[in-house]
């Protein structure tokens, strides 16, 4: 196992130059699944920052001009040559984040769909065009970039969450600087580096390495005219607030507390599947996760029986050696203490441990067992708070009625999904739910690329959400072009 210091620090791509800074300080990457660290992410100061962001506005100039045919051209050869790379992506994806190898392949897939979406820009981008508005004049708009754009993205999508943003805003003819987390940073290098083998000329993609001091550096800096971020409330919050009181856009996707209701007319094979999915699939470390399970009425120990069974299946292992575990570790080790944390206060209140994860057979790496929590109340810590790993609490409301109204009590708004076989039932849970995206049988109601991503709430800081069309218009600004073009005003000026 390499020490600290002898692992190798991971590049900043400036002016498409890959370069190894200097830094004062490092962040260690892990292999979650051992706890070996496997490289250093250098954590860049401002001026360091500043140098990128030049390079990143001089390349603007150029690139906001170049053609959407040769736009596209390149965004073509980067969705090959990520498919031709896919396995290798993955296979980085799970060596840097733990989760398995099956899960990892979804979240290259799911970034693959956004160059994909990407590559119809010259649609997505199209204006409006009214001729003869008014006697011989001629109305139209045309969206247009808007600059450099950042985006600071999570350690849970090393490859979806980014590909969420820098494919649609360099379409669009905007320059990107990417701050990949510094717990994952190799995904976001590999995927950089393949963009650049499409043909991407320098300074239109960037990366940068850093925490804080980064963040707030691209959320002031002068050059930078939009900010999208993915990651908790907190920040989230801080990184819109800094950002707009600075003049940019800035759209943030934040937390979440998402729930899984499930009705006594549930199918309950499939509901099963899904919902063991939804709260342990990617160790419960997705925005989207099921965290809150109602069982209303009479479903509830039946349900609870059957998901301790399949929790109990549920085989924890190493990921990176073996391709079939069923469930990988969390992030670090920093997650490990504080979910045990979580699961040992939760065990002080009236919720029932049912099933606890504190302990596992895993020797190394940052393993937390499946945990189920029975008995929960909507007052206690373990329904209101997002937890973020594979810890589920289960309430038992007596109606859809109530568990709708203990929904509200939520201040997140990410997802809730539904298990019913009664359209009436699901219709009035699609009306009432104050979320964004709602799930009817489905576990994980995740927005894939060609919508908006669109988290409400304290899920959300912003006005256009990441992704889908509502993307486009924020990587854009509509320009509106009326003319009049007629012989007799000619004529009037004596031309
Ligand atoms: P995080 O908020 O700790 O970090 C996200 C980014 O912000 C990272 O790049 C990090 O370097 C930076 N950062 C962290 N602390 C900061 C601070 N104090 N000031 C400025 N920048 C800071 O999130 P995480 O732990 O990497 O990811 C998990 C969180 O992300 C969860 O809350 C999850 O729900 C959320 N998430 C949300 C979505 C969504 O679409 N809503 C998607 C994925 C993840």
């Amino acid at each position: 196992m390499p020490t600290f210091v002898a692992a190798p620090v991971v590049p900043i791509f400036r002016d498409g130059t890959w370069i190894t800074p200097n830094a004062a300080d490092f962040m260690p990457v892990h292999n979650p699944s051992t706890g070996e660290v496997i490289a250093r992410t250098p954590l860049l100061d401002a001026a360091q920052v500043d140098a990128v962001v030049e390079g990143a506005a001089k390349a603007f100039a150029t690139w906001s001009k170049t053609s959407y045919t040769k736009r596209v051209g390149i965004l073509f050869k980067y969705k090959e040559l990520l498919e031709a790379n896919f396995l290798e992506l993955s296979q980085l994806v799970t060596r840097e984040n733990g989760k398995t190898l099956d899960e990892a392949k979804g979240d290259v897939r799911r970034g693959i769909e956004c160059v994909e979406f990407a590559c119809g820009i010259p649609i997505l981008a199209k204006g409006e065009n009214l001729p003869q508005l008014a006697d011989m004049i001629d109305g139209l708009t045309s969206r247009e970039p808007i600059g450099v754009c950042a985006g600071i993205v999570p350690f849970n999508f090393p490859a979806m969450v980014p590909m969420w943003m820098f494919p649609l805003a360099i379409a669009c003819g905007n320059t990107f600087v990417l701050k990949p987390s510094e717990k994952v940073p190799l995904t976001a290098v590999r995927m950089a580096e393949l963009f650049q083998q499409a043909g991407l000329p320098e300074g239109v993609f960037s990366i940068v390495h850093g925490a804080r001091e980064v963040v707030d550096t691209l959320c002031t800096h002068p050059k930078i005219a939009a900010i999208s971020f993915v990651g908790s409330s907190p920040v989230a919050r801080h990184v819109y607030a800094l950002g707009s009181a600075n003049g940019k856009r800035v759209q943030a996707a934040g937390g979440a507390k998402n729930v899984l209701l499930v009705m006594p007319d549930a199918d309950p094979d499939p509901t099963l599947r899904a919902i063991m999915g939804s709260a342990f699939g990617c160790a419960g470390q997705r925005c989207m996760a099921g965290s809150v399970l109602m069982g209303v009425g009479e479903v509830a120990d039946d349900l609870r029986d059957r998901l301790v069974a399949a929790m109990d299946a549920l085989k924890l292992d190493d990921t990176s050696a073996n391709p079939e575990a069923g469930m990988g570790p969390v992030i670090d080790g920093g997650a490990q203490s504080r979910l045990r944390d979580l699961i040992s206060a939760g065990a002080k209140t009236e919720a029932k441990l049912v099933r606890d994860g504190r302990e596992t057979k895993m020797t190394r790496g940052f393993f937390v067992g499946p945990t189920l929590f029975d008995q929960v109340e909507p007052g206690m810590k373990l329904f209101r708070d997002e937890l973020f790993g594979p810890v589920l609490s289960m309430l038992r409301p007596g109606s859809l009625d109530e568990a709708i109204a203990m929904m509200g009590q939520l201040r997140f708004g990410n997802g809730a999904s539904i298990f019913t076989t009664n359209g009436g039932t699901a219709r009035q849970f699609v009306r009432e739910m104050p979320a964004g995206m709602i799930g009817i049988n489905v576990g994980v109601p995740a927005a894939p690329a060609i919508f908006s991503f669109s988290g409400w709430n304290g899920s959300f800081y912003g006005d256009l959400h990441v992704m889908g069309v509502e993307g486009v218009q924020f990587y854009t600004r509509q320009k509106m072009v009326l003319s009049r073009w007629d012989s007799t005003y000619r004529r009037s000026m004596g031309w």
